[in-house]
């Protein structure tokens, strides 16, 4: 549906732009854009361009406020892991769809215009094939359907318990496919009805620990023009593990053996060398980095100030959604590279900038990447993916525009998003999400059926 919009300020490519009227067309694209105009239509203080969550499991998002116990004797990623595999035995296949949908409800109403969907869990209960494979690919398009959020799908390859090949271990079997049926489930993939017209699709390799090495050359070679995303340098035990059996560490190891570029996006790299840094750059792939999953699972901290050297790219990504708010990732990240580098605004990329509005410019283009879909920018032929903010309270008096970010990122007490729109879908209005009861009561049914199980 075609439709104008109209921000008091607006975050151009070129800068901030005063009374400036959008004109989306029907299919939600930007058709054009008045700057220096009288107030009309739908009018909003602030439009910046919404991000896309570039990393997300929806279904984890079940599992937030249950996974902070201690009941093993080491408490890390691995114990989570045990704790995870426990809980996904339990989701039905309708389950995993009102979970879904209330996270990607969770992420519009966090400013996000749309989620790349790492997406694993392909298989029933025991590993038991369903009769269409990408039954449960259906059901994160269905979700998405009722979030309305764009989403860019990944179907996963996961093959093998570890780096020297194992069986699939109590936990894992609702997520192997072999190569053949992965082909199969991607076929079936792009043949999908979809009715937003902003669907996207890509591949991934869970990490290389879940993956043959020749399965992996192949994925890389058979999806060239697809977006393609791995796990990969996030604990200390999976470098360890590669190094043993293949001399290399992981990053070393991808660089050396596979044709990165852009369309590449490696997950977390908080085990990654300044060497390492250097070799990835140069090959254009983009870093997924997920700071508040990564503080919560223990995984270390991103190797920041040396990847900006090189000019590496970054964008953001939810993971395990254990807390889905775009500003409180974009703080965690800076925070904590300013904690491991005893310094001040570390993530800046340019120099005209504010910290605030450089970590913003960086998830946008990142997110553009990792996503294969036409974001990141308020620019005619771009989708129409904007977030309004309403920055009118006293904290912003006289702070430039520019400083209200920064503002908006450090020190905002009260959630100031009015609206959210996904390729000029009006999704979120007056900070909810127009769906939003409806969402909720169906989670509600599925989290009590899971918990009576667990
Ligand atoms: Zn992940």
């Amino acid at each position: 549906m075609k439709k104008k919009i109209w921000g008091k300020r607006v975050l151009l490519p070129g800068g901030w732009s005063s009374n400036t009227l959008i004109d989306i067309d029907q299919n939600g694209k930007i058709k054009d854009i008045k700057k220096n105009v009288q107030p009309s239509n739908q009018v909003f203080d602030t439009l910046i361009p919404s991000p896309m969550n570039l990393h997300s499991h929806c279904f984890q998002r079940a599992m937030s406020g249950l996974s902070e116990r201690s009941d093993s004797k080491t408490n890390d990623f691995w114990s989570w892991r045990n704790f995870m595999y426990n809980f996904l035995n339990k989701i039905s296949p309708d389950h995993f769809e009102a979970i879904c949908a209330l996270a990607q409800m969770e992420m519009l109403e966090a400013g996000y215009a749309g989620v790349v969907e790492f997406h694993y869990l392909h298989n029933d209960l025991s590993g038991i094939r369903f009769h269409n494979i990408s039954e449960m690919s259906q059901r994160v398009i269905n979700a998405s359907n009722k979030s309305g959020i764009g989403l860019t799908l990944l179907p996963v390859l996961y093959e093998q318990s570890g780096v020297k090949g194992g069986n699939l271990i109590s936990g894992q079997d609702r997520f192997g496919l072999k190569l053949c049926e992965f082909n199969k489930l991607i076929e079936e993939v792009i043949s999908l009805e979809n009715k937003k017209g902003d669907f996207h699709i890509g591949v991934a390799a869970h990490s290389l620990r879940a993956v043959k090495k020749i399965s992996l050359k192949e994925l890389s070679k058979n999806f060239l023009n697809y977006p393609t995303h791995i796990h990969v340098a996030e604990q200390m035990k999976e470098v360890s593990e590669i190094y043993s059996a293949w001399s290399k560490r992981p990053i070393e190891w991808m660089v050396e053996n596979l044709d990165l570029n852009e369309k590449w996006c490696l997950i977390h790299c908080t085990q990654m060398h300044d060497y390492e840094a250097k070799l990835l750059a140069k090959s254009g792939a983009v870093i997924g980095l997920c700071p508040i999953t990564e503080a919560n699972l223990g995984d270390g901290i991103f190797n920041g100030r040396n990847w900006l050297k090189e000019g590496g790219k970054f964008g953001i990504g939810t993971d395990s959604n254990v807390k889905i708010s775009l500003f409180e990732e974009l703080r965690t990240l800076e925070y904590s590279q300013r904690l491991k580098y005893k310094s001040r605004i570390v993530l800046k990329t340019a120099n005209e900038y504010t910290i605030g509005r450089s970590l913003i410019e960086s998830v946008l283009e990142g997110g553009m990447l990792a996503s294969g879909r036409k974001t990141g920018k308020i620019q005619k032929g771009y989708w129409a993916d904007i977030l309004a903010l309403d920055l009118t309270s006293f904290d912003y008096f006289d702070l430039n525009d520019n400083e209200k970010l920064d503002y908006l990122i450090f020190s905002e007490k009260d959630v100031v998003i009015d609206s959210v729109f996904s390729a000029g879908r009006l999704l979120v209005k007056n900070g909810k999400h127009i769906n939003k009861k409806k969402i909720i009561t169906n989670y509600k049914l599925a989290l009590h059926e899971i918990l009576k199980k667990l």
